[in-house]
């Protein structure tokens, strides 16, 4: 065999990054055809080179030379052409190094195959930004319900990412080292939209993951809630706690179905050995959460930024207790990593009541919205509130950012999702599909602002 020519390697890498964007493009057919055959030329032993070197003559019946300068033109053109499309994802490097975040070189053996299912959503996209700058290789599986392209825009392309389109509830056949099984949307109005599927997705799709656990022998851990505490009567919550839950209110189809789901992590962990890590996370806000999701952060924000009434459901006197989801996932990656196998609750103890959550947010962004109490949602806990004492015993960790400190960065995202917009109309209490919110100017304008027209 001739070595590996190294114009040619350079030539598939560039071209992996970019092929979505290219195959389209008239000369991609004619281009991908040389490039084949030049590929094979390089393949063969040297006897044989002279025999298909002419055969290649034939087949586009030109000399060697020209076909490799030919080559040469046309595949800048594609570098040219990819590059042209990052610029307009805006994902190009400053300096034109690389397009993509920085990403740490493990050495072999080192690098995981790590599976995010969920990884497009508000939690998994920042899990999967740490993943990959830590040097993993990472899968993403995702349905797109809640999640959204632009969370892991900044990783298409990259060798080490692949995104799939999948539903959980449907079996797949993966080689992964982790699991970190995200899918299931969290949001009330989003999870209470469709419950049957809901629940579907929390019961099938574990099972679906479980199933792909014994089989490839991966550790997997779920991120459970501290939902499944229901309204509780334990004040604060530890793992210990078995929970108030109404099975049969509107909260069940997500409450119950991360129950069931701790259930088969731990069934399969005794039955069939697979290492099994259950995370219990409390409410968690950031830049990236879906600005129609309805919970209350984004609302207040969304609120109180375009100065509208802030909705309060009930008298305001519920409790929850808040955490940056920088620090959520510094949690999971500790939990997945370490020994620990039983749940751990995933939370920052610094607790609210709705309506000093609502002032609090106002104050930050100066806003003039009035406050507006609506009817309360059925079976909506009165308090909650982590005891994070196992978290710091058995994964050493704690929550770092504070509150005030990450709303700042959610209100600094939800301003420039604003702007792109124009507006944004919250979601409210009752059960709704996710919205894409509408694009400020019609579409010529908006492409015209973008210098595409
Ligand atoms: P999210 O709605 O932003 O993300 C969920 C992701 O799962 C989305 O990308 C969605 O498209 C995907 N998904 C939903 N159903 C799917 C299916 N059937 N197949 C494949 N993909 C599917 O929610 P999030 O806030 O990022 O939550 C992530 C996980 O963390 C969820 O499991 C949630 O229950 C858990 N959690 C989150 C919070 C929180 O405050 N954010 C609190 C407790 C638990
Ligand atoms: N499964 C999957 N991918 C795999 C292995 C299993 O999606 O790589 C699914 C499988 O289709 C089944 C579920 O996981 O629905 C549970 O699998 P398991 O082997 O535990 O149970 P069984 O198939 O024996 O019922
Ligand atoms: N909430 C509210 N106004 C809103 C959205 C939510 O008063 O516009 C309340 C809700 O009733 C609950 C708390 O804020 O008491 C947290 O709601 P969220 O939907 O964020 O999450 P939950 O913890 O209930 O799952």
């Amino acid at each position: 065999m001739k070595p590996q020519n190294p114009y040619i390697k350079k030539t598939t890498f560039a071209m992996q990054g970019s092929l979505a964007t290219i195959h389209r493009q008239p000369w991609f057919i004619p281009v991908a055809i040389l490039l084949c055959i030049i590929v094979l030329l390089q393949m063969i032993p040297a006897s044989h080179d002279e025999n298909l070197s002419s055969m290649a003559h034939s087949v586009v019946n030109i000399p060697m030379d020209e076909l490799r300068a030919l080559i040469n033109k046309e595949v800048n053109q594609v570098m040219l052409e990819s590059s042209k499309a990052d610029i307009i994802r805006g994902i190009s490097g400053a300096s034109g190094t690389s397009k993509y975040p920085p990403v740490k070189k493990l050495p072999e053996g080192q690098s995981l195959r790590i599976l995010v299912t969920g990884g497009s959503g508000f939690v998994g996209s920042h899990l999967v930004d740490r993943l990959m700058g830590a040097g993993h290789h990472v899968i993403v599986l995702d349905n797109m319900f809640t999640g959204r392209q632009r969370n892991i825009i900044q990783w298409l392309g990259h060798p080490n990412f692949q995104l799939i389109i999948h539903d959980v509830i449907e079996p797949i056949m993966l080689e992964v080292d982790q699991i970190y099984h995200l899918a299931c949307p969290a949001s009330p109005p989003h999870y209470q939209y469709n419950p049957i599927k809901t629940i579907k997705t929390s019961t099938e799709g574990t099972l679906n993951m479980l199933g792909l656990a014994k089989r490839v022998q991966a550790r997997m851990l779920l991120t459970s809630t501290s939902e499944v505490y229901g309204d509780p009567e334990v004040h604060p919550q530890k793992e210990t706690y078995w929970g108030n839950v109404n099975p049969i209110g509107p909260r069940a189809c997500y409450d119950e179905g991360k129950r069931v789901a701790e259930t088969m992590m731990y069934a399969y962990e005794t039955q069939a050995n697979v290492e099994v890590r259950v995370a219990r996370i409390f409410n968690t806000f950031g830049p990236r959460m879906h600005p129609n999701d309805g919970r209350v952060v984004s609302n207040f924000i969304i609120q109180a930024l375009q100065g509208k009434d802030i909705t309060i459901y009930g008298n305001g006197q519920q409790t929850r207790s808040f955490q940056f989801v920088d620090d959520l996932v510094e949690g999971l990656i500790r939990l997945m990593n370490g020994e620990y196998s039983q749940p751990v609750n995933i939370g920052n103890p610094d607790e609210y009541t709705v309506k000093d959550f609502a002032d609090l947010i106002k104050g930050i962004t100066n806003s003039n919205s009035s406050i507006k109490m609506l009817p309360a949602t059925k079976d909506d806990p009165r308090q909650r509130k982590p005891d994070i004492t196992t978290a710091k015993e058995k994964i050493g960790w704690q929550p770092r950012v504070p509150v005030r400190e990450g709303l700042i960065k959610t209100i600094e995202y939800f301003r420039k999702e604003l702007e792109e917009s124009g507006e944004i109309v919250p979601t409210g209490p009752s059960a709704s599909k996710p919205q894409q919110h509408k694009q400020k100017g019609n579409y010529r304008e908006r492409k015209q602002k973008r210098g595409r027209m």
